[in-house]
């Protein structure tokens, strides 16, 4: 860009989000990361997700849902099951965190639906930020009668106020919360801000010391160089939950992509036309997303006294679940190839299986959800992209 200042880069290439974020640098002074994410995901009027259907071949990834029925089917069927141990509670407040197109809540509850009791005691709440996708999961869920909430607190409130249990699930939820990133330089943990370097780019750079005790960082991290990343709304969505089971039964189980080991690294990743992308271009016109520290929040989890299950990793969930065996049937029955390979692609390491991991928390003490006793983990190396 020969000759451009800062003031004068050419708004015409710059996405309506890039523009209104140069204004507030100008304003404000760098961003941390973590607003950067935030605005870029979910700005009413510029944001990722609020104008947009991100899904499928002419979109930008895709889900598990979105690739195989038997993923929705699964999770419905484990949903059921652990309804029925706990003695068919009523009313069932079923809380889905970002439903995306509404695909996996419709595999879920057409799988449950074996059971009408089940559909008589739900009570479904969806929670979704993009006006695009709630008429998305209008289509897909309307006849359930769903109610929609802007953000988590609401939905567990409404659920809290009206008794009966909780059920909660987020499939690739929690990877789209905004992270705070923090690096080890001159002596200290700084945090990680976007500012504007001279020809008039998004840039990184790092701000003051951050006071210690903030961060929290793991053994021997402390290491120039070294950055931690933290995701303050799951961890305290991770505590609100704890909290909610130690006077109601209930579950909620979480699928992402990320580690099960309290890690250090930069996993901030952007995402279109399903490849990676430079996380600063196009802001507000790709996906940003990071890995979810399972670790952390299991820990968390813990600390206020709920009972943790797993991470165990995808492919074995849904192996526990029974993923071969619908799989095999519905072959049987003359599915196309596509609904095989999909089938495969959720539980192979190459595809989804290991880089994926299940989680679920409940009240301690209460039977253990299907799936993760007899998940036979596979361990293996958690690789950056995302399939
Ligand atoms: N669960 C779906 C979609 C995953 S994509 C699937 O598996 O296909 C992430 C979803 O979360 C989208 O529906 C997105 O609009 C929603 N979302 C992202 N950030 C959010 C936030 N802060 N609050 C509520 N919903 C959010």
């Amino acid at each position: 860009m020969s000759g451009a200042s800062a003031m004068d880069t050419d708004d015409r290439t710059e996405t309506p989000l890039a523009r209104l974020l140069r204004r507030q640098i100008l304003a404000d002074g760098p961003q941390p990361v973590s607003a950067i994410m935030a605005l870029a995901l979910t700005h009413p009027e510029a944001g990722y997700y609020t104008t947009r259907d991100p899904f499928g071949a002419r979109g930008d990834f895709t889900t598990a849902p979105e690739i195989s029925q038997i993923f929705g089917e699964l999770v419905g069927l484990f949903f059921l099951q652990h309804w029925l141990d706990l003695g068919a509670p009523a009313p069932l407040h079923l809380v889905e965190l970002g439903p995306g197109r509404g695909t996996l809540m419709a595999d879920a509850l057409r799988a449950a639906a074996l059971r009408p009791a089940f559909g008589a005691a739900l009570r479904l709440h969806l929670v979704e930020v993009s006006p695009v996708l709630k008429a998305a999961q209008a289509r897909a869920l309307g006849s359930v009668s769903p109610r929609w909430h802007g953000h988590a607190g609401s939905a567990l409130a409404a659920a809290e106020a009206e008794g009966g249990a909780l059920f909660v699930l987020g499939n690739e939820f929690l990877d789209a919360l905004p992270i705070r990133q923090f690096v080890h330089a001159r002596g200290a943990f700084r945090e990680r801000l976007v500012g504007l370097a001279p020809d008039g780019a998004f840039t990184f750079g790092l701000g003051g010391p951050v006071p210690s005790g903030i961060i929290d960082p793991p053994a021997g991290a402390a290491s120039e160089g070294t950055l931690l990343e933290r995701c303050p709304e799951a961890e305290a969505l991770l505590a609100r939950l704890a909290g909610l089971f130690r006077t109601r039964m209930g579950l909620a189980l979480f699928i992402d992509y990320g580690s099960s080991e309290d890690g250090t690294g930069d996993t901030l990743q952007a995402m279109a036309a399903h490849g990676p992308a430079p996380v600063l271009e196009a802001l507000g016109g790709q996906d940003l997303t990071a890995h979810v520290n399972f670790a952390r929040l299991r820990a968390r989890a813990r600390a206020e006294g709920a009972a943790v299950h797993g991470p165990v990793t995808q492919g074995a969930f849904l192996e526990a679940l029974g993923l071969s065996a619908r799989a095999a049937r519905l072959a049987e029955r003359g599915a196309d190839a596509d609904i095989l390979a999909g089938a495969r692609r959720l539980a192979d390491p190459s595809g989804m299986g290991t880089l994926f991991k299940a989680m679920a928390i409940g009240p301690e003490g209460a039977p253990p959800p299907p799936g993760f006793d007899t998940a036979l983990d596979r361990p293996a190396p958690d690789r950056r992209s995302r399939p």
